[in-house]
This record gives C-alpha cells, structure tokens and sequence, in this order.
C-alpha cells in the first residue's frame, strides 16, 4: 500500500471511533484539510425553507467555527439549492469552487464547499467523493444505532448524551431568563428549556382489546404528531414502551405550556385506526440549569403521576405543583449522579 493510501486508511480508522454527528462532521473537514489543502472548507444545512441554518467552517489553518444563523455566499446557496432539487448531478465542480450534496443529516440537507481545487484536478475530485460516501454510510449506522426502529424518535441510550451536549453547547440557554441568539417561530425570543414526560393513558387496555399491532399503529401516530408539533432542534425521544420524554428548548413559560398543551389536545383530537380515542398525560418541568439529569427526570415524572391521579387527558407541571404544596422536593443523594 502506497503512503498516501495507509494515512488515508489512518484516517478512516479514527473517523470511525467518534459516535456523535457533528464531531464526525469536524473531523471529516479536518481529513480533508489535511489531504487536499484548499482555500477554504464549510459544511452547511438549509432547512424546509431552503433558509442557511447552520455552518462549520474550516480555513487553511486554526479551529473551525461554528455558526447557527450563516450567512451563505450567494453564488453557493444557488449552486446548492440547485444540486438539492435533485435528479441532476449531485455535486458542481467549476473553477475553483466545488459543492457538494451531503445526504441529510439532522434531517436536513447538508452541502460541502470546497474552494480553490482546480476543476481539472480529479484525484481530489475522487478524494472528496469517496470520503463523503464513507461519512453517509457511517452517518446513517450511527443513525440507525441511536433511533427506536418503530416511531424514528431518538432512544433512551442517546437521552443523557443529548441532553449533556444540549447543556455545554449553550450555556447561557440555560442560565436564569435571559436573551438569547435564536429566534423561535420566526420572533426575536428569550426563554428557557422545558422538558416533558409523556405517557399514554391505558395503553394496556389498548393492546388487550385490539393487540399489539394496533398498539404499535398508536404509538407511531402520537410519535408522528410530536414531529410536527416540534422543531427539529427540540429533542424528542421514546424512553419505554409508550413513555416518550420532549426537550422543547428557548421558550418563555406560557409558551411552553401552550405547545404542550397543544400536543395533549392533538392528541385527543387524531382519530385512530379501530381505536376511537386515545389520550395522554404529560408532566412538565423547567431545565434548571446544574440539576442532575435524574432530578429533571424525577421531577417531571412526578408531575406526570399527578396528572395520572388527577383525570389523566392534562399537562401537569412540577414548578406550579409544588408551589402549591401538592409535591414534594426530589430528594436524591448527592454522590449518586452525575453534575453537568
Ligand atoms: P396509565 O394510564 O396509568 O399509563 O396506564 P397504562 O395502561 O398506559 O400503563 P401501564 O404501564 O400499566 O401499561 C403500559 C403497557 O404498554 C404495557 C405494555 O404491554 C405496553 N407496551 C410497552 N411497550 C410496547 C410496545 O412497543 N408496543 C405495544 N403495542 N405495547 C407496548
Ligand atoms: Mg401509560
Ligand atoms: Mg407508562
């Protein structure tokens, strides 16, 4: 095997111990990088809109930067949206410039820009196709390994993971009220992050009268109900059988409760197969930020248990309970958890 080919093998190697998207998506710039020696390397993703929402850069040397709201080179966002409508080619290789379709990640269309390769140089050209095919296919394993295979929601293996990397990627999200960068549904926002524990009511009498396989169909229609009530930056997981936990992030208290709201009456609302009605209790609580994540978790537990005792069918949320003296403080040893 030539050098070039044993430091490309190298680099396979190590792309293939990192178990976390956008790390991977880090490393593969940095191979690249390190290969090609370009101008210039971004990754960015467009959403439903065809709007930029998100961009790693990468120059000839330093540390990559990340940016939430991009602002795209013109001449790029053309190119890609072109490349994005499909049944062309899937990548633009003109004069110094290249464009790449990356499949979706995030469940977002994601495009790479290479700058400065000569349009005639098709080592490099081959060099940067290979490695996108090897971070597509391993991306979807990852992918794979991190879903619940019947409602696609991320798993409970992924949920303090997620959570970790939710809290050390924006920490002043998570500080008392306080302004932050992102916009919410298109309005300037301040807010914070609230999470919920939602569960069924009577599932067991759901799949004692009409079987599983119509359990099963219930399960993926309220996941499929929570896609569309949430953003794709909310974090939406199956914990246990027909218990889910939502992430709803940057939202003031009203809101939050009116989106949870939402969810339970969409809930109430969708007719199911055989089924006539199905509904859910939800148990919201505010991500406190340095609260152990098995405090979140029992809190909003707590607040879902009241709503079970309580009529079911509601959102109960575990600030308001226990102001009012109707739950008591979580009360875990210190030295049993992890702190973030
Ligand atoms: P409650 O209103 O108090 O939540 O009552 P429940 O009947 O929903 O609660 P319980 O925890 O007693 O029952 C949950 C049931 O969920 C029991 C189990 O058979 C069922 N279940 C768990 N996982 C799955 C699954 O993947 N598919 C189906 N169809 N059923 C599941
Ligand atoms: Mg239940
Ligand atoms: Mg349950």
């Amino acid at each position: 095997m030539s050098l070039q080919g044993a430091r490309w093998l190298d680099e396979v190697v190590k792309l293939t111990a990192i178990r976390d998207v956008e790390l991977l998506e880090l490393s593969l710039l940095h191979t690249l990088r390190e290969f090609l020696a370009p101008e210039a390397l971004s990754l960015f993703r467009l959403d439903a809109q065809g709007r930029p929402v998100y961009e790693m850069r990468c120059g000839r040397e330093g540390a990559p930067s990340i940016l939430e709201r991009p602002a795209i080179d013109p001449e790029v966002l053309a190119l890609a949206r072109d490349i994005g409508r499909g049944g062309g080619a899937s990548f633009h290789h003109g004069p110094g410039l290249g464009v790449f379709a990356v499949s979706e990640m995030r469940g977002l269309p994601t495009f790479l820009v290479v700058r400065g390769i000569a349009a005639e140089d098709v080592a490099s050209l081959r060099m940067i196709q290979g490695f996108l095919r090897f971070f597509e296919n391993y991306c979807g394993l990852l992918e794979y390994s991190q879903r619940d295979q019947l409602t696609g929601l991320m798993n409970r293996k992924t949920f303090d993971e997620s959570v970790y990397k939710l809290f050390a990627a924006s920490p002043q999200a998570l500080a008392e009220p306080g302004p932050v960068a992102e916009e919410r549904r298109g309005g300037g926002h301040t807010g914070e992050h609230w999470m919920a524990m939602v569960d069924i009511d009577h599932f067991k009498r759901i799949n004692d009268s009409h079987g599983h396989l119509y359990g099963d169909e219930v399960l993926l229609l309220v996941a499929q109900l929570m896609k569309c009530q949430f953003r794709k930056t909310d974090m939406l997981f199956r914990f246990g059988g027909e218990e889910f936990v939502i992430i709803a992030r940057r939202l003031e208290r009203g809101a939050a409760l009116n989106l949870f709201e939402r969810l339970r009456s969409a809930i109430a609302a969708q007719r199911f197969p055989q089924i006539r009605q199905v509904t859910a209790s939800l148990g919201l609580t505010r991500v406190v930020r340095g609260t152990p994540i098995p405090v979140l978790l029992d809190r909003a537990d707590k607040a879902l248990y009241f709503a079970k005792q309580n009529g079911r069918d509601r959102v109960a949320v575990y600030e308001d309970l226990l102001d009012e003296g109707k739950v008591a403080e979580a009360q875990i040893e210190t030295g049993s958890v992890d702190l973030f």
